[in-house]
């Protein structure tokens, strides 16, 4: 039994107010010496418009580097990258053990590989299935069905109570690959008693059951059968069972696949390490293409988001050096449009439909499930396990306040919504307790920046009013000892009058210097802030922006 200062906490470092960037921490202890636990590591991906120039986002992990020597470990339930992305980059602040089970590890393996600079991560590989001790930590792994092979479910026993992390999850009972989520398991959990649900809100607002893998697979194999020339599908290269169901349905078809792009390559050969394509004849590369028949052929292409840089985006503008699609062809979107990426996905999609190809998506075609429990899947898990509290995660405020709003009709008697960086005690009286710091990492380029950095603001204002930069030589009596030089980056050249920028910039340089008083014409400070002052006004009053503007003086 737990003494009465011991006591259960949790805190979302990330993904609680979000679908992304998942992180979340177990406290055991008094409160003067709690040891931790970390379950998952994830990323998001950056909005363009917003971030210009940074790929990622990362959680904040100051609290846990304070904390790394008594963080037992991290857990990475799945290896979709909102789970275990941040890994890389975050790891070597941490350097505590790792577990994941075999295709997990082999993904974390071969990103790592893959990226150079980055850290050897030693994983522990656990089985799924199993139960194992991470610290004071008592963890038992649930398989769960989603959208990429071995997601699991971990129960957390301890003293002070057990508590099921959901991770993601969804109730499919003929998936593609691994079993079906371990029914058994949970209801034998829920009669042991579980004090707290930690749980996967993502389609709390959609009624029903998501369909099975298992139907997408049927209308898959109907497409590529009924093709009239090649066929193309696009997916999340990770949804290995889907690319399984595409695989089959090209071999009943009387096709060979082709594998295009690298992630694509990738999971193609970790699949193969890990035993999920078994049965399966080796896919071709992209050589083999020019040489088959267009009626011989299923490419499994990248791209499903639009990345310019992808298989698809290539093929869609022509540029691809292998790959070329024509009339008659068909491509199969086998994925949801991440928001965010519609403009991007709309441009190849468009540029495919240009060449004559058909385009199918899941608009018409049940070519795509997710992977996140609908309403009536969540109330199956809570009359199984019946806990005492449910806390909503991996969501937006909307998702999470459905989710509890659910749970609460279902006759759970706590829900607690919490955000990232609330600190949660499960055991007694249960509640937000505290505040840990937490936030989000920019990765921009090579380098971990806080997200309050100022080259990011700064990056956005550049690229959306441009910049001025002036240089003045100035002697010691107050005078320009030349003309001013400067230049102007991503400016107009004319305004409506037709009148030159560069000119009128000219002008403002001399009239900012003239304007001041004689007396401080000679501080390089004042003079350069009037300068700036002017050159902005003077931009702005022709063009209805003010850019930024850097004034170099130098005293000669
Ligand atoms: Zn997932
Ligand atoms: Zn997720």
């Amino acid at each position: 039994m737990a003494s009465p200062s011991q006591e259960l906490v949790f805190a979302p470092l990330g993904g609680a107010g979000e679908i992304g960037m998942n992180l979340s921490i177990y406290g055991l202890g008094p409160e003067q010496r709690r040891q931790w636990l970390a379950v998952d590591c994830g990323v998001s991906f950056a909005a363009e418009e917003h971030l210009p120039g940074v790929d990622l986002l990362l959680p904040d992990i100051r609290y846990l580097v304070e904390e790394r020597r008594n963080l037992a470990g991290i857990v990475i339930t799945h290896a979709h990258e909102d789970h275990f992305g941040a890994l890389i980059d975050l790891w070597p602040q941490l350097k505590v053990p790792v577990f994941a089970t075999p295709f997990s590890a082999a993904l974390i393996e071969a990103k790592c590989a893959g990226e150079p600079g980055a850290p050897k991560i030693p994983v522990t590989v656990i089985a799924r299935g199993s139960r194992f001790k991470v610290g004071p930590f008592d963890i038992e792994l649930v398989t769960m069905t989603h959208s990429i092979p071995e997601t699991n479910a971990l129960i957390i026993r301890t003293p002070c109570g057990n508590v099921l992390h959901t991770g993601d999850w969804k109730l499919d009972p003929t998936p593609i690959l691994n079993d079906p989520t371990d029914e058994k398991k949970l209801r034998a959990f829920g009669e042991e008693g579980c004090l707290a649900l930690i749980g996967d809100s993502t389609n709390a607002v959609r009624e029903g059951r998501s369909p099975s893998e298992a139907e997408v697979a049927k209308v898959i194999a109907e497409l590529i059968k009924t093709a009239p020339g090649r066929v193309a599908v696009t997916t999340f290269a990770s949804n290995a069972g889907r690319l399984r169901s595409v695989a089959e349905a090209a071999i009943a078809a009387g096709r060979e696949v082709i594998v295009v792009g690298r992630a694509m390559d990738r999971i193609v050969q970790i699949a193969r390490e890990t035993g999920y394509f078994e049965g399966l004849p080796e896919f071709r590369g992209v050589d083999a293409y020019g040489a088959l028949p267009p009626k011989k052929v299923v490419a499994l292409c990248t791209g499903s988001q639009g990345e310019p840089r992808a298989a698809l985006a290539r093929i869609a503008e022509d540029q691809h050096p292998d790959i070329k699609f024509s009339r008659g062809d068909r491509v199969i979107y086998s994925a949801r449009m991440i928001p965010g990426n519609e403009k991007a996905v709309g441009r190849v999609i468009n540029g495919l439909i240009e060449q004559g190809v058909e385009v199918i998506t899941d608009r018409t075609h049940l070519v795509h499930v997710s992977g996140h429990p609908r309403r009536e899947e969540l109330e199956a898990l809570l009359s199984w396990v019946k806990p005492a509290i449910l806390i909503p995660v991996h969501g937006e405020a909307l998702h999470l306040t459905e989710h509890g709003a659910l749970a609460k009709r279902c006759g759970v008697r706590q829900v607690i919504q919490c955000r990232n960086g609330d600190l949660v005690r499960l055991s007694g009286d249960a509640r937000i307790i505290d505040e840990v710091p937490a936030g989000r990492v920019y990765k921009d380029g090579m380098l971990l920046v806080p997200a309050d950095v100022r080259t990011v603001a700064d990056r956005r204002r550049l690229s959306f009013a441009g910049a001025v930069s002036v240089a003045l030589a100035l002697t010691e009596d107050g005078r320009l000892a030349a003309d001013p030089e400067y230049d102007l980056i991503g400016i107009p050249e004319r305004d409506r009058d037709g009148g030159f920028l560069h000119e009128a910039v000219h002008d403002a340089i001399i009239e900012g210097f003239e304007s001041l008083p004689r007396g401080r014409r000679r501080d390089p400070d004042s003079v350069a802030e009037a300068v700036r002052r002017a050159v902005r006004a003077a931009v702005a009053g022709r063009w209805g922006k003010k850019p930024m503007c850097h004034v170099h003086v130098l005293p000669v």
